[in-house]
């Protein structure tokens, strides 16, 4: 039988906003070693504004913003949000072929016999697409295109931190829990989001499978871990860890099914409380 104590916890924990899928996780949850989390989403608020439009001038500046919009509404990532708000109401015009999103990445199509890629420098370097620019001396986060092959430019967009990440990590280190920031956003915006919220362990320019990897390798070396995270391409890295926690609000179906606790306000120092919670329920069960 089930511990009465146990569901007080995920009673607690249900009062905060914190849904708990099964009592086990808020016992792993109070001695927890690690808390890995994903940045956009978690420790930012994931709503991007556009900055920058940056168009190499042998090209139309409005057609290549409005091709990028109708790519973007196959995405539910928040890019494809804060292109829409800058551009407008897609055009139904322009009729897309063999779309597809890669995850963490970016999309590709092709338009009229042309292919269309809307992403990182990682999606264009994918393709071989040739272009000048060093990514990192771009401080923001940078989407760039690529049309019948040849580099356009890019469009660089900025997020903000939510008001209580820095909270957070502050809370988890006295806590004696290791923070870890990986994302799949540019090192020099994912560096800068580190330094800003106190986490020395940051990796940008990650693949959803390099996040995946991370984890495992905290797992080899017999650590537990938690990881948070919102998208989609989180799911695989959810289902992995030890605790998988998905953001309810911002987060996708896929991150939210996997998970085994959820928080429903996208507050990451909700997680601070679960683990708190988790180490309460253990003094009363035992
Ligand atoms: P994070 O790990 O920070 O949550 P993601 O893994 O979701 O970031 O995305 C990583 C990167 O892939 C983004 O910073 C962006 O450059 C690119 N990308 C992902 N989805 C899109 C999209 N819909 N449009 C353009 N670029 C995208
Ligand atoms: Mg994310």
């Amino acid at each position: 039988s089930i511990p009465l104590g146990y569901f007080g916890g995920i009673g607690a924990a249900s009062r905060n906003g914190i849904l708990i899928k099964g009592s086990n996780f808020l016992d792993t949850l109070a001695n927890i070693q690690n808390v890995v989390m994903d940045k956009t989403g978690t420790m930012t608020r994931g709503v991007f504004k556009v900055r920058e439009v940056n168009i190499n001038a042998e090209f139309e500046e409005r057609e290549i913003l409005q091709m990028v919009n109708v790519l973007e509404s196959h995405s539910t990532h928040p890019i494809a949000t804060a292109i829409h708000e800058y551009v407008g109401k897609p055009n139904s015009e322009i009729k897309l072929e063999n779309t597809e999103e890669i995850p963490g990445q970016g999309l590709k199509t092709t338009i009229g016999g042309k292919n269309l890629l809307v992403g990182n420098f990682k999606l264009m370097a994918k393709f071989g697409i040739q272009h000048d620019l060093n990514p990192n001396t771009i401080v923001y986060t940078t989407i760039a295109i690529a049309y019948d092959n040849k580099f356009v430019g890019y469009i660089t967009i900025a997020d903000s931190v939510k008001a209580d990440s820095r909270l957070t990590i502050d809370k988890l280190k006295s806590l004696g829990v290791k923070p870890t920031m990986l994302s799949g956003d540019k090192s020099t915006v994912v560096e800068h989001v580190a330094e800003a919220l106190g986490i020395s362990n940051a990796f940008g320019d990650m693949l959803p499978e390099d996040k995946v990897n991370k984890v495992k390798e905290i797992k080899t070396r017999g650590e537990s871990v938690a990881f948070v995270g919102d998208g989609m391409n989180d799911a695989p890295v959810i289902a992995l860890s030890d605790v998988g926690i998905a953001m309810g609000g911002l987060g996708s179906n896929a991150a939210i099914e996997t998970a085994d606790v959820v928080i429903q306000d996208d507050k990451p120092s909700k997680i601070p409380v679960a683990i708190n919670i988790g180490k309460q329920t253990r003094k009363i069960v035992w």
